[in-house]
């Protein structure tokens, strides 16, 4: 199982599914493997017929995401130590569903690459992005898709 967090937006991502929280309540629940202090939940998420709960342990910071049934009896948990920018993760998707001929009729080699570069988080030559900001709306004019990276 593949598990990141945005942790400003309160989004888990669980094998490249989104998932977006029913609630951020915040309740004890449980403790820290690492350090034995309080667990409080972040946010809560429907997940598979049931609940996973991502927790941040108040003294060192780990967090967890903990997986209910329906009836909410404990079915596991799973260290999270991987992130991820949701912007970013919708922007690399925007951009892989469209055709890349489309991105090249409207946008330079190099402004495309500054485009994905951006999109992933990665540095980009802002000199190119921004010629391709100047571009969304002819780029929407034409294909009726809004870029806004
Ligand atoms: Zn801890």
């Amino acid at each position: 199982m593949d598990i990141k967090y945005d942790i400003e937006k309160n989004v888990i991502q669980i094998d490249d599914v989104d998932l977006y929280p029913e609630n951020l309540d915040r309740n004890f629940i449980g403790l820290c493997n690492s350090c034995d202090s309080d667990v409080i939940s972040l946010s809560y998420h429907s997940y598979d017929g049931g609940m996973v709960v991502v927790g941040q342990c108040n003294s060192c910071e780990s967090l967890y995401a903990i997986f209910y049934d329906e009836e909410w009896n404990w079915q596991g948990e799973e260290s999270i130590c991987d992130f991820f920018d949701l912007n970013n993760s919708n922007n690399i998707r925007l951009l892989n569903n469209i055709d890349r001929k489309k991105l090249e009729t409207v946008f330079t080699p190099a402004e495309t690459n500054a485009l994905y570069a951006k999109a992933r988080g990665e540095k980009c030559v802002r000199q190119y992005l921004y010629r391709a900001r100047k571009k969304y709306n002819d780029f929407y004019d034409l294909f009726g898709i809004r870029i806004n990276i």
